[in-house]
């Protein structure tokens, strides 16, 4: 495990990564979003340079404070789909599990950055956690549990193990899906006890990381998703694509063929949602589907995440990933990856 994480201004302005002269600005910004940098996230950012794409990711601006009119505080609305505390059940098959609103860092773009790292008490208490398992169990058509937060791997292995243990024992449970950050930006905590503790054979286990430039798979990193996967755990990954991090091909096509080369499968590129003060970040849409274009044009079918919005208020999913058929059955036109067209069936 890594040194104490940097949290306020003044340590950010010790460790070189803001200049003196912004922390009362940036003061304002860390009382009302948390900040966590870990030492080994200072060690992937470049020194002092606001726009390095690392240090964009994490380090906090002026800008979070200036909302635009349409940025809401829970823009994929979690909590209109929340039945009970710790539990989002917006798909019939499949619910969120809540365990912890601590994360190891916290992004600038987070999409539960009203909750997450605030508050006084950040983990779901063992009553909670109890009546959440319950809700599971009654309800036989919970076929896949997907654990995030927060971040549900800052917990220590023994919470992880119980919870593993507890949801396994529902014979309806097939599927166990962890989201994490932490692989990438503490990978120290991946412990041989942490993945035994994970790596359950009774259940089908994921786990999907969330990475979005390939300079964040470093060495350290790689060998972190090296421990689950040798220990059979099949690794995804989630990015998000953030203007100035990866929002051009080059990077984003290192990006995927880093993670297929580290035995990631790239599943979705989100397109960043509606929180607020995060409008730095955002591309456009029409953007987001060039940039999708050129990827599948450049890289393999391995390399191709899907690209999805979350439709602000809970409303599910959006594919963005422009459509390759045009036309009406019997005289469709279908594009190839070098963006021409052809007649299905061959005229
Ligand atoms: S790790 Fe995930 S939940 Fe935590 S701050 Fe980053 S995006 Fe938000």
């Amino acid at each position: 495990m890594n040194k104490r994480a940097l949290r306020s201004p003044e340590e950010l302005a010790e460790a070189d990564l803001i200049e003196p002269a912004r922390i009362e600005a940036l003061g304002a910004v860390a009382a009302r979003y948390a900040v966590a940098i870990t030492s080994h996230v200072r060690g992937l950012i470049g020194g002092g340079d606001t726009n390095d794409p690392i240090a964009r990711q994490f380090v906090p601006n002026e800008a979070e404070l200036e909302p635009a009119s349409f940025e809401t505080t829970d823009p994929i609305g979690d909590e209109r789909h929340s039945p009970i505390e710790g539990i989002v059940h917006r798909y019939r098959d499949r619910l969120l599990l809540k365990l912890t609103r601590v994360c190891a860092v916290y992004c600038r773009f987070c999409f539960r950055r009203e909750t997450v790292g605030r508050g006084e008490s950040q983990m779901l208490s063992a009553n909670a956690l109890d009546a959440a398992l319950s809700y599971i169990a009654a309800h036989p058509e919970i076929w896949e549990v997907i654990m995030t937060g927060g971040d549900p791997f800052v917990l220590s292995p023994r919470r992880l193990g119980d919870v593993t243990t507890r949801l396994s024992a529902i014979e309806h449970v097939k599927v166990l899906r962890w989201h994490t950050r932490v692989p990438i930006v503490d990978p120290g905590r991946i412990t041989a006890r942490l993945v035994r503790t994970v790596a359950t054979r009774r259940r089908a286990v994921y786990v999907a990381i969330h990475v979005n430039h390939p300079r964040e798979l470093s060495p350290d990193a790689r060998r972190a998703c090296a421990r689950l996967i040798d220990a059979g755990i099949p690794l995804l990954s989630q990015s998000v694509l953030l203007r100035g991090v990866n929002d051009d091909p080059d990077t984003l096509e290192s990006l995927m063929r880093a993670l297929v080369e580290t035995r990631i499968k790239p599943y979705y590129l989100h397109h960043a949602d509606l929180a607020q003060g995060t409008a730095q970040f955002r591309t456009t849409i029409a953007e987001g589907q060039t940039l999708m274009r050129e990827l599948r044009a450049r890289a393999s079918g391995l390399c191709q995440p899907g690209y999805v919005l979350d439709i602000p208020g809970g409303h599910a999913k959006a594919n963005l990933v422009p459509s390759d058929l045009d036309g009406e059955p019997g005289s469709y036109r279908v594009r190839d990856s070098k963006d021409c067209w052809h007649s299905y069936p061959p005229q």
